[in-house]
Formats: structure tokens, C-alpha cells, sequence
């Protein structure tokens, strides 16, 4: 079992740097928020940890992403590695409306706004953006 980097808690209504381990499930280091008090696995960015990425942590991190550019800036911002990230980038195409509709879940303010507006278009922008054999980037 590998170890993990600092952890925070997953849950975006969260994010709390106040844990615990606690015990193991099937081999898995569980651990537990003192903050929102729910228990969460330590693997980050298994598929079993990606499946459960709630949708608006993923929209979250795209809405800075456009504003900030940096796939690393947000990728430490949000305690994710760059390559999930580029992958949320990926697949928003396929997601953009309910990627937008959690968004606004959580600022509603930014209804039929300017950054709306881009955001959408970010989204609906295939990434990569060029259609040349750019395979996977080692991470
Ligand atoms: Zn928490």
C-alpha cells in the first residue's frame, strides 16, 4: 500500500484538513473527517475513488481551471494530481450540462453571467484542443 500525500477530506461542502486515520476496510486505510464527521478511503485517485468524485468538486475545479489556467495551480488547489485533472478536462465535453447545473447548485450568482457564458464554452471546447497525436502525458 502506497502512502498518500496530506489529506484532505473529499467532500467539496468540506474539504477540512482535520483527519484521522481510522482502521481499514478490505486492506484500504480508511479515514475520517473531524469536521463534516464522515469516514472516506485514502485511495485518491483510484477508480473507485474517481467514480465517486462528487460532480461538483469536478465543476468546481474546471470553473478555476478556465479562470487559472494552470492544470498544476488547480491540481494542488484542489489536492488532485495533474492527471486527474486533464482527465476531468477531457470528459467535461461529455458532461457539460450537469457540470454546469452543479455550478450553479453552489453559485447560484453566477446564473446567465459573463464567466456562464465562457464557462460553457470552456466545456464544450474539446480538450486537448488540437486534433494532433498528442497521447498520454506521463504524470
Ligand atoms: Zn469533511
Amino acid at each position: 500500500m502506497q502512502e498518500t500525500q496530506p489529506i484532505h477530506c473529499p467532500y467539496p461542502d468540506c474539504l477540512s484538513g482535520r483527519i484521522v486515520r481510522n482502521g481499514s476496510v478490505k486492506g484500504h486505510q480508511r479515514y475520517y473527517c473531524k469536521r463534516c464527521e464522515r469516514y472516506f478511503g485514502a485511495t485518491m485517485d483510484t477508480l473507485s475513488y474517481r467514480l465517486q468524485t462528487p460532480i461538483a468538486e469536478i465543476a468546481q475545479a474546471l470553473f478555476a481551471l478556465m479562470q487559472d489556467g494552470s492544470i498544476k495551480g488547480v491540481a494542488r488547489a484542489t489536492h488532485h494530481t495533474p492527471a486527474t485533472i486533464r482527465r476531468w478536462r477531457k470528459n467535461a465535453t461529455y458532461q457539460k450540462d450537469e457540470l454546469i447545473a452543479s455550478l450553479l447548485a453552489y453559485h447560484a450568482s453566477l446564473d446567465n453571467s459573463p464567466q456562464l457564458i465562457a464557462f460553457r464554452a470552456f466545456l464544450a471546447t474539446p480538450y486537448p484542443a488540437s486534433g494532433k497525436s498528442k497521447l498520454s502525458v506521463p504524470s
